[in-house]
C-alpha cells in the first residue's frame, strides 16, 4: 500500500502531522533516554524517511537529548512526537502513540532490551536486541 496515509499529533492538537507510505521499521525502545523523556516504561517508535513526514502547522520544539539525538515535542502540552539523530541522516522516528490510529503500526523488535525494566514483562515473540536493532533504509 504505497499511498497509505497516517495522521497524528500531540494531545492538545497544536502539532499535527501526516505520513505517507510504508514505514521502514518500528521498535519498542527500552533505553534510558526514551524512558526518561516520556516518563514511560518503554516507548514505541516508527521510522520513516524525512520526506514521508509532513508537519501540518507548527513543527515540534526540539531538545538535544544526547550528542547526536534531538527529540521533538509539543511546547504547549508536552507530548513527545519525534526523534532524529545525526547517526541516521534523512530518517525520523515518530512515537507510535502520537498516531491517531496507533493500532495500525505494531513494533517489529525490542530495542535496548539490555535496559528493559526488570518489572516490565511483555509476552510477545518479537526479536530482542541489546541495543540498536539493525534496519534497512531502502
Ligand atoms: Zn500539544
Ligand atoms: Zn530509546
Amino acid at each position: 500500500m504505497p499511498h497509505t496515509i497516517h495522521e497524528g499529533g500531540c494531545q492538545c492538537g497544536a502539532i499535527r502531522y501526516q505520513v505517507t507510505g510504508r514505514h521502514l521499521t518500528a521498535a519498542l525502545c527500552h533505553c534510558l533516554i526514551c524512558r526518561k523523556a516520556n516518563a514511560a516504561p518503554a516507548v514505541a517508535w516508527v521510522m520513516y524517511k524525512e520526506d514521508q513526514v509532513r508537519f501540518l502547522h507548527e513543527r515540534p520544539t526540539e531538545y538535544s537529548s544526547s550528542l547526536e539525538g534531538r527529540r521533538g515535542f509539543c511546547p504547549r502540552c508536552g507530548t513527545q512526537i519525534s526523534f532524529v539523530s545525526g547517526l541516521m541522516p534523512g530518517l525520523i522516528d515518530l512515537t507510535i502513540c502520537s498516531l491517531d490510529t496507533p493500532n495500525d503500526i505494531a513494533p517489529d523488535v525490542h530495542a535496548f532490551e539490555s535496559r528493559r525494566l526488570s518489572w516490565l514483562h511483555l509476552a510477545d515473540q518479537l526479536p530482542r536486541y541489546p541495543e540498536y536493532p539493525p534496519f534497512e533504509t531502502s
